[in-house]
């Protein structure tokens, strides 16, 4: 059933050909109209001059372009920038603009809350609220890059903010095909990382998608025990189902999988621990990305020191696995690799505080 007014944010290229012919016009303004919403960051149909003035009038009675409303917007003394952001029907969900250099980064949200549970992450505390629709996913991008500055230049996309990606399947998809198109911001997969607990059916769709981003797993434990206390979607889908879903996975060429570990001090940062880890990755074309976590008020684990982080990169090293240690970003503004939340538990007021830390 078609909603009113229309919001073209939704629509893939195809859809929005679809509805300006249906509407009784050329198909090829879609494209103009395409560009003008996406690469240019523009929503006032008034201002695309390149349209017919009275296709311009009837989008102005009949459609919209749901854009998020920045409600706040911080700025890290490293740069890094979170802004919340407010949904049409006031849920607020949070993005970052991480400007690593040469590349720059934009974290987006999948849903608002977090059905996952997992014991370290303030999102999951939240409960899942709903999920993103596809629009809400794209436009966070297209809202951060117009803020920075950034519509015309290469970026990569991470979906790590609140939310599990798989759980929203289809809007998440939707969302990379509209990032992807070429009339709008042209974003190539290879620079889209989606990260997930590993939801085995989705893994195995994902598998067989055209438009495939990187995968990064979030594994952070070595045992099923252990995962389970941690990861607790983990009872469903253990530890050798996703890896076996891995080892299935069709990697392009010369790419990897990213297995995030968020290291808890005395929980799953021991050597056996990472002894484990690499026996666990034996087969996989992986690298591994160590977080150490950034604690917060209410999460009931403690950073490891470094000392022990660097033995447990070692360790891996030394098994010849490729690892990295997340350097954290925005932790004076609580964008740290990390939890996002919402304080108030259902996140649902635009008025509400945000306190981000990205997981
Ligand atoms: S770590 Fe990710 S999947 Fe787990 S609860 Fe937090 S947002 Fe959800």
């Amino acid at each position: 059933m078609p909603t009113f007014p229309l919001d073209l944010a939704e629509l893939e290229p195809g859809e929005l050909e679809d509805a300006l012919e249906a509407r009784g016009h050329k198909r090829f303004h879609a494209r103009q109209l395409f560009r003008w919403i996406h690469r240019r960051g523009v929503t006032d149909f008034s201002a695309m001059t390149d349209l017919p003035q009275s296709l311009r009038d009837e989008l102005g009675r009949e459609c919209t372009v749901g854009t998020p409303v920045i409600v706040s917007d911080q700025l890290s003394s490293d740069g890094t920038r979170k802004v919340a952001l407010a949904l049409s029907d006031g849920q607020t969900i949070e993005a970052v603009f991480i400007p690593d250099t040469p590349s720059m980064t934009f974290c987006v949200s999948t849903q608002v809350g977090c059905a996952m549970s997992c014991a370290f992450c303030l999102t999951g505390r939240m409960g899942l609220a709903r999920h993103l629709t596809a629009g809400e996913i794209a436009s966070q991008v297209r809202v951060l890059a117009t803020l920075t500055g950034h519509l015309e230049t290469r970026f990569n996309i991470v979906l790590m903010g609140m939310g599990e990606p798989l759980h929203n399947y289809e809007h998440t998809m939707k969302a990379l095909r509209i990032l992807h198109a070429e009339a709008g911001l042209s974003v190539s997969p290879r620079r889209v990382t989606l990260s997930t607990v590993g939801i085995v059916p989705a893994l195995e769709r994902l598998a067989e998608e055209a438009l495939m981003p990187n995968l990064a797993i979030s594994l952070h434990a070595t045992t099923d025990a252990q995962r389970t206390a941690i990861v607790p979607p983990n009872r469903k889908y253990p530890l050798k189902a996703i890896l076996d879903a891995c080892r299935r996975f069709p990697l392009p060429k010369r790419s990897r999988i990213t297995f995030e570990y968020v290291l808890l001090a005395g929980v799953n940062d021991s050597l056996e621990d990472a002894q484990r880890l690499g026996t666990l990755l034996d087969g996989i074309r992986a690298k591994v990305n160590l977080i150490p976590l950034n604690p917060a008020p209410g999460i009931p684990f403690e950073r490891p020191s470094d000392r022990q982080v660097d033995a447990f990169a070692a360790a891996l090293a030394a098994r010849r696995i490729t690892v990295s240690v997340r350097k954290s970003r925005g932790r004076d503004i609580r964008a740290a690799c990390g939890q996002l939340i919402v304080d108030g538990g259902t996140g649902r007021s635009a008025a509400q505080q945000v306190a981000t830390l990205m997981r």
